[in-house]
């Protein structure tokens, strides 16, 4: 059915309303209360609506104006030239229909493209008078913005006076500033220490980091700086846009690197492609890139819209933060019994797929965000992998979010929940709970424990809730018949898994160590221990003085083994495999075997079963060495969870990268 005109007048304020709300908390508050994506998507609805019903066109209109007036606290500073934002493309079809646009228009004009990352900062200008810094203002509404030269003096990487510069004349560039993901990191973790507000992303803190009425705040965050256009004098004798590149280069501004002269759109095309697929390399934010007209002639005769020039387009990658609504809070329980909050949500896409739950870690980190079941939260994938809860929208509250209590039960078996003092997490007391019995399963047959191949978490839940097995050892006992009643299971397959099952019982003796999943004995542990004895009966006799004699071994792990093989059902698990016919004896190998001699590694983030000193040591006795920083000699980067910049520099140098898993299959040769 036709909209009445009444309802479009109607739909267009509502939407200028919303959008006008968005731009004052993101611009003024850099506090964003919904993700780029939604904005844009509104943005884009008003558009429409506007060239559908241009007699609704207002110049108050936000698709008439480009970001937002200057704060009063500061002066305002009038740019020499309108810094105007961007055309969007969605799609790879809308940079085609770009192109489309210029051909047609000047079919006989000879263009080529250059195609820049988009830098996720803010904008500024930077006035040079006689080749000497003299004023640095944010973009602000694009005529006019604010004057925090003082505190863009602060940022190392903006030049203070042009390198070679002779002669007068006033010089106005154009660049972002940015602040790296290593640094984000570091001072949203002192903030958190602090109880502050988290920045979202890299952008609002540059911005808030940016506009501070005192310099010394600027100065204590880790800003940095990328310049991609100028004006002013010595800026009229270039013909293209490389040229004009070259010469800031050349006058000491730091220019990005990733930057391609195109002869097509098609090539522009798979310029942008490339670093929509690499973007986690580098250590900085991008959310797109620009594509602009090379030949300045051109863009000249092209001219602006009140609002975006016609020579270039931006190219949006997909969103990889959203808001959703909790819809509730479901807790999980793991190998040990640690109980886990995970947040239902409602499903969005990020980075491309849907996103339906976001771990909550802990009982703690749900108080720290004050998250709540009901609240509208900004979700985002860490590492690309694991969604998680960046912050609650608190604007968007209505009073009928409901606080979450950690469960006094355990939400599997119903036995009780215990949370010992000094850590965050809350654990399940029965080491029989099926959900801990499973992770338990999973974690016996995992590479670097028994190694049994096709014995995925679907087969285990079944095996479990069909009773057909109740704990890792009952494995050795299954039978193929058992297998076969089980869904999606074929004659091959249960064959295959009996297999290895059988070849299973030979596993090293430090494998079979770590598989038992004795609390804080990882596969370094195990190895220590495994050296140690002749058969793994052994350890049931050792007193914890004794396990304390072994180096590296602590009084935690040393109350944990001893715990471990008191508890009657271990031992009676521990009857069952030796039943089974599995391996305890350890062939003593006289000297390790120094097959990494020579090797160089470099180790960045966590390890899961190691700690930085235990990888360190093992790497040693294979003959290797461990050594603090990245540099071309570097044979291997070990890779841990959250690396430091150690991560980047071995990308950047084509160093190999192994983790955890090839690590241990290494150290086993
Ligand atoms: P834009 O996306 O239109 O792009 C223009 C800006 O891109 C320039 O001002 C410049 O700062 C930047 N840029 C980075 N690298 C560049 C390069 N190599 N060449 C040229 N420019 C480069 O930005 P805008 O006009 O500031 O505003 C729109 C953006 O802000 C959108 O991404 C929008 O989603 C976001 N926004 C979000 C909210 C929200 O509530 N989440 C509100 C307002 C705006």
């Amino acid at each position: 059915m036709e909209k009445s005109k009444e309802n479009i007048k109607k739909e267009i304020e509502h939407l200028r309303e919303e959008i006008r709300k968005h731009n004052y908390y993101y611009y003024v508050l850099d506090q964003p209360i919904v993700s780029d994506y939604e904005y844009d998507e509104l943005l884009k609805q008003l558009t429409q609506l506007e060239q559908d019903n241009p007699e609704y066109i207002t110049i108050d209109s936000p698709t008439q104006r480009v970001g937002a007036k200057p704060l009063e606290q500061f002066n305002t500073a009038r740019h020499m030239m309108p810094m105007l934002s961007l055309a969007k493309a969605f799609s790879e079809k809308e940079l085609a229909d770009f192109d489309q646009r210029i051909r047609k228009n000047y079919p006989q004009e000879y263009y080529d493209y250059v195609v820049e990352l988009k830098i996720d900062g803010l904008a500024i200008a930077l006035v040079y008078e006689d080749g000497l810094l003299t004023r640095g203002a944010t973009r602000g509404d694009g005529v006019e913005g604010e004057d925090v030269t003082q505190n863009l003096r602060t940022i190392n990487s903006i030049p203070l006076k042009l390198r070679d510069y002779s002669g007068t004349g006033v010089l106005e560039v154009y660049g972002e500033v940015y602040m790296n993901r290593d640094s984000l990191k570091k001072l949203n973790d002192e903030r958190s220490r602090l109880a502050e507000n988290l920045f979202a992303n890299p952008r609002n803190a540059a911005a808030g980091s940016v506009r501070q009425l005192d310099s010394a705040i600027t100065a204590s965050r880790k800003l940095d700086t990328f310049i991609y256009q100028a004006a002013g004098t010595k800026v009229d004798r270039f013909s293209t846009h490389m040229e004009l590149l070259d010469f800031l280069k050349e006058s000491g501004f730091r220019v990005n690197s990733n930057i391609k002269l195109c002869s097509n759109i098609k090539e522009a095309i798979d310029y942008c492609r490339y670093w929509q697929n690499k973007k986690k390399e580098l250590n900085y934010d991008i959310d797109g890139m620009v594509i602009k007209v090379n030949q300045l002639s051109l863009r000249e005769k092209l001219g602006s819209t009140t609002k975006n020039p016609r020579w270039a387009i931006a190219f949006k990658f997909p969103p990889e933060q959203m808001t959703t609504i909790i819809r509730d809070i479901i807790v999980g329980v793991g190998r040990t019994g640690a109980l886990t909050p995970v947040a239902i949500l409602d499903p969005i896409f990020i980075s491309g797929s849907r996103v339906q739950r976001a771990t909550l870690h802990n009982e703690d980190e749900i108080k720290r965000k004050d998250v709540r079941i009901g609240d509208t939260v900004l979700v985002q994938k860490a590492g690309e992998i694991i969604p998680e809860i960046v912050q609650v929208i608190k604007e968007k509250r209505t009073g009928k979010e409901k606080v979450f209590q950690m469960p006094t039960k355990c939400t599997v078996c119903g036995s009780e929940v215990i949370k010992i003092d000094g850590e965050v997490v809350s654990r399940c007391n029965n080491i029989s709970c099926p959900a801990q019995v499973k992770e338990t399963i999973r974690h016996f047959v995992s590479r670097s424990a028994m190694d049994i191949d096709g014995l995925g978490p679907a087969l285990i839940n079944q095996l479990v809730d069909q009773k057909i097995i109740k704990d890792f050892a009952d494995l050795y006992y299954l039978k193929k018949e058992d297998l076969l009643k089980l869904e999606r299971m074929a004659d091959k397959s249960s064959d295959n898994i009996i297999k290895a099952i059988e070849n299973s019982k030979n596993r090293p003796l430090d494998n079979l160590i770590f598989a038992l999943g004795i609390r804080h004995v990882g596969i370094f542990v195990s190895q220590l221990l495994a050296e140690k004895i002749n058969n793994l009966l052994d350890l049931e006799k050792f007193t914890p003085d004794d396990l304390m004699q072994i180096e590296g071994i602590g009084p935690i792990m040393a109350e944990s083994i001893i715990l471990f093989f008191q508890q009657k059902e271990n031992r009676a698990l521990i009857e069952k495999l030796l039943n089974a016919g599995v391996n305890f004896s350890q062939e003593k190998q006289t000297a390790e075997k120094q097959s990494l001699a020579g090797k160089q590694f470099v180790l960045t983030g966590t390890l899961e079963n190691y700690t930085r000193e235990e990888a360190k040591e093992i790497i040693e006795k294979k003959g290797g060495r461990v050594t603090g920083s990245v540099t071309k000699k570097t044979d291997f980067l070990l890779l841990g969870k959250e690396p430091g910049s150690k991560y980047q520099k071995a990308l950047d140098l084509k160093i190999k990268i192994i983790g955890e898993e090839d690590f241990n299959e290494m150290m086993k040769k």
